[in-house]
């Protein structure tokens, strides 16, 4: 986040079409809590261009980047390691350490998809367990982030977006953001979308205004 060292997202691992939508999630979740870049190793450009997109929308700073070999990126790392993995340490035990460390130095957070390489395990300065139990990824970025940054990444400011979301208790309205420009997209839904409210719409893929298309496996994300 700004004004603190910067945190980078490294994703391990990307299985071409399996992994797709789990690499966009990991880039999504790293963007919205608080993360300054993602790092997704491999032919994982399905996912880099709907990170680029959401953050173009939505706004940033955010950086997402493609490199060949994620273990070039492990081993050049010039700050702090942090593995996420069950088999690691308790987070609770050891939050309080990383954020100290944070403070300091700049901090890699390293998420796998496949086995992760022992050499992994052996640079990382903490091997950080969300429980000891198997899930998710995504699961565990969110609440890693959420950990380090103490809560401060919910309140975190978007610049250079075209719209934002104003809250609200019950359906949804997405505005052309103050500090950004607002640009016209495919469908009427969008293109008339200056100020919108749809009760009736859900959020998330396959929502009832469609105006990007289908999630479905593609790794795609579609916010309206
Ligand atoms: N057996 C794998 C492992 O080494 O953890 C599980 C792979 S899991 C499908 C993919 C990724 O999710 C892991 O590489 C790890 O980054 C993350 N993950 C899964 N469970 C986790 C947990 N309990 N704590 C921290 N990270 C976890």
């Amino acid at each position: 986040m700004q004004g603190e060292p910067p945190v980078v997202v490294l994703r391990l691992g990307h299985r071409p079409g399996r992994d797709d939508r789990m690499t966009t999630h990991v880039g999504l979740t790293a963007r919205a809590l608080g993360a300054d870049r993602v790092v997704l190793a491999g032919d994982a450009s399905q996912a880099r261009e709907t990170v680029a997109d959401i953050t173009d929308r939505f706004g940033g700073p955010f950086e997402v980047s493609l490199v060949e070999s994620g273990l070039s990126t492990l081993r050049e790392w010039d700050g702090r390691i942090v593995h996420l993995t069950m088999y690691g340490l308790p987070i609770q035990d050891i939050e309080g350490e990383v954020r100290a460390a944070h403070r300091e130095e700049p901090l890699l957070v390293v998420v796998g998809a496949e086995k992760v390489p022992y050499e992994v395990y052996d640079r990382a300065g903490w091997n950080v367990a969300v429980t000891n139990q198997p899930h998710s990824e995504v699961a565990s970025l969110a609440v890693f982030l959420d950990r380090l940054f103490e809560g401060r990444e919910l309140d975190r400011e978007w610049v250079d977006a075209e719209r934002e979301v104003i809250p609200r208790a019950s359906g949804k309205r997405v505005e052309p953001a103050e500090n950004g420009t607002e640009r016209e997209v495919e469908g009427g839904a969008d293109r008339d979308a200056g100020t919108r409210t749809d009760p009736g719409a859900e959020t998330g893929s396959g929502g009832t205004t469609g105006t990007r298309g289908d999630a479905g496996e593609r790794g795609d994300v579609n916010p309206e």
